[in-house]
């Protein structure tokens, strides 16, 4: 299995890293620095191409321009997108084969099928150029807080050992980014020692974690009396609540550099090393759509990059509190003038207790592939016993169902007794945030 897995990593950063990458990674240099007037006339040189493109080869936008009597040519710059109607993941869903250019899918795309925050099945295309664009602007974030390529380590919810595997390595190494991938499922308080143990043997000076794992892993070293320090810790995936950032930080001796993301790609937010959340204003077009009486906005986007399914104003369905919803008049003191953002209330964490006392905490991949589910949420009450509550189409079947239970035991545990439960509604948190997990346990059982 060795060979085969460093191949893999090789060819995913070729991938990854391809032609357009480095032209993509110089451009974002100078874009992060534009004032306020040069992102505009760059976003409407974007705009303007992409929504001629959606016009000429994107069906369900030739449609739209007819339906609305629209010129595309009326579509000079953001102000304008509200021409459009907003896009929502249900009218995707519906639309999917039509969002699809007739020009540019061929076998360079790649199909990310994820659930993104609401547990909700989507898929979503992009080809070469759009990702070596996505890869860009996330090591432009890396680079910018200091990691050249430095020894990392990852805990970020993939498979890396069987799940039903009780004894180490609960790791595997990926030479081709520097990385031990550590497994988030076996990390209890059975296999700490065997973690730290090999985290103190690798030295790596980055972390890469879900806030939620990266949480449990500092609780164990302090739990052990370890000390270790990283140069930087970089967290995506979750919201990052304070008091969790506070405590890794205060744990691992240094700064956490939080991102946001979702696996639509219409948004993207960044921390600078001044602490700021900046809106990543050179990736894609955000719209601030107010919610009613919460002073929240929902965060719709348009994208500049991906030709094969471009979505335009679409709603990602998380909110943020915004510290300036204008560009700001001077710039942060890392130097750009990307909108300030306060809070991102987009994912709630949580974690599934395994009857092993594994910590699941990423449970976005279960619904994937699963047919007529729109929201999923997990409810626990008891160690290694889970019920899965799920909002429906209305044509759910039982293999369906099947499907549900079997994707829950591969990425939790064989062992755990899971129920599926059919609702009328999945009720939101506090400010209408969507919560995954909710885990009435008590933590680190
Ligand atoms: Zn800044």
């Amino acid at each position: 299995m060795k060979g085969p897995f460093k191949v893999q990593c090789w060819l995913k950063k070729l991938y990854r890293h391809g032609p357009r990458f480095q032209r993509h990674f110089n451009t974002l240099k100078h874009t992060q620095s534009y004032k306020p007037e040069q992102l505009l006339a760059y976003q409407s040189k974007m705009i303007q191409k992409i929504v001629l493109h959606c016009y000429q080869h994107v069906p369900y936008y030739q449609d739209l321009f007819r339906s609305l009597k629209l010129d595309p040519h009326t579509i000079q710059g953001p102000k304008d997108l509200e021409k459009l109607p907003l896009l929502d993941k249900r009218t995707v869903q519906e639309n999917y084969d039509r969002l699809i250019s007739k020009k540019h899918y061929n076998f360079l795309c790649n199909m990310g099928t994820t659930s993104g925050s609401t547990g909700m099945p989507g898929k979503f295309v992009r080809d070469f150029d759009a990702i070596n664009f996505e890869h860009a602007v996330v090591w432009r974030h890396w680079r910018n807080a200091g990691d050249m390529g430095k020894r990392r380590v990852s805990l970020r919810g993939e498979i890396i050992v069987p799940a039903s595997q009780n004894y180490p390595p609960f790791w595997r190494y990926n030479p081709a980014n520097r990385e031990l991938q550590m497994s988030s499922y076996h990390l209890s308080r059975d296999n700490c020692a065997d973690y730290i143990e090999k985290i103190l043997d690798f030295k790596p000076q980055v972390l890469y974690c879900g806030p939620s794992m990266g949480h449990v892993l500092a609780k164990f070293f302090r739990l052990n009396q370890v000390d270790y320090q990283f140069d930087a810790i970089f967290t995506s995936s979750e919201s990052l609540d304070p008091e969790v950032r506070a405590y890794i930080e205060d744990v691992f001796q240094c700064q956490i550099y939080d991102w946001y993301g979702q696996a639509e790609r219409v948004a993207a937010i960044g921390q600078c090393a001044h602490g700021q959340y900046h809106i990543q204003e050179d990736y894609s077009v955000v719209e601030l759509l107010p919610a009613p009486e919460s002073g929240l906005y929902e965060l719709v986007g348009t994208q500049l990059y991906n030709y094969v399914m471009p979505l335009l104003r679409y709603r990602t369905q998380d909110f943020v509190e915004m510290r300036e919803s204008v560009y700001p008049q001077m710039a942060c003191a890392c130097g750009n003038y990307f909108r300030k953002v306060e809070r991102i209330l987009g994912r709630s964490y949580g974690y599934l207790l395994t009857p092993e006392g594994y910590h699941i905490a990423i449970t976005a991949h279960i619904p994937v592939g699963v047919d007529n589910v729109i929201e999923t949420q997990f409810y626990q009450e008891k160690k290694g016993e889970v019920t899965l509550k799920v909002l429906t189409n209305g044509n759910f079947t039982e293999s369906d169902r099947e499907r549900l239970v079997f994707n829950t035991l591969k990425h939790t545990s064989p062992h755990m007794k899971v129920h599926v439960m059919e609702v009328d509604d999945i009720p939101r948190g506090p400010n209408g945030k969507f919560i995954n997990i909710i885990n009435k346990m008590e933590s680190l059982n």
